[in-house]
């Protein structure tokens, strides 16, 4: 084999291994690139749904990846969102299986419902599933007041909180964790197990996801009082 021959074949060994590290840090590409892409091949109402309720609040709570995408997601949202009387955001698979088809990525993400009301949002909570078989939640998004209050809250309440690692960090200005008024919000990644122990007999599957547990209101009470703190800094006030 000729030097330059030797040199391609290094050349194209090194970027495969690059490629198949990137992959294993960044997860696989998604299926749909796009909402217009997904709504092409999945049909509303019976492959997924879009749930939402618009109200006066500064935050808005979302869950892109809510139903069986990402377990949970969706009712950590609708519980906080309730309690606290925010507007809030759900894009939810309801396939009997393989919802993770229907997961658009954060940056990607752009049906109009969700995305306008994020923009009309002073500020945004957006809550995602992540693996895992430690309870943790990943903290990230570009909202730091708000972030250092809910790990304050939840690590008060005995939560294990982390700084998200950069590939969960929601700190890119186009996801619709800060595409908001204060082009800040904050993204909470929780755990496989932490989701599960929101519900009875660590079951998360669709028919047992209204059984929460003492451990799920524990979690609501934290992201409560971290945003009822949050509502009363002045940054705020001075964006309306
Ligand atoms: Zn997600």
């Amino acid at each position: 084999m000729s030097i330059s021959k030797l040199c391609i074949a290094l050349f194209i060994s090194v970027s495969l291994l690059f490629l198949s590290f990137s992959t294993l840090f960044y997860g696989s590409e998604d299926y749909y690139v796009s909402y217009e892409h997904l709504m092409k091949h999945e049909v509303i109402n019976e492959d997924y749904v879009i749930n939402y309720k618009q109200r006066h609040s500064d935050i808005t709570a979302i869950a892109i990846h809510g139903g069986g995408i990402e377990p949970g997601s969706s009712e950590v949202v609708k519980g906080l969102a309730n309690q606290m009387d925010y507007s809030y955001y759900l894009f939810e698979g309801i396939k009997a299986t393989n919802n993770s088809i229907l997961h658009i990525n954060s940056l990607n993400f752009d049906e109009p419902i969700g995305r306008r009301m994020a923009q009309n949002s002073v500020t945004v909570l957006s809550i995602h599933g992540y693996t895992g078989e430690k309870p943790i939640i990943y903290l990230g998004g570009r909202n730091q007041v708000y972030k250092e209050l809910i790990r304050y809250s939840l690590q008060k309440r005995g939560f294990r909180v982390e700084d998200a690692p950069p590939h969960i960090a929601g700190t890119h200005e186009k996801n619709i964790v800060n595409d908001n008024q204060l082009k800040a919000g904050v993204q909470l990644e929780l755990t496989a197990e932490l989701r599960k122990s929101f519900f009875k007999n660590h079951d998360w599957s669709k028919k047992n996801r209204g059984n929460t547990t003492d451990i799920y209101d524990k979690f609501i009470n934290g992201l409560k009082e971290a945003s009822s703190f949050y509502e009363m800094y002045p940054t705020l006030y001075n964006v309306k």
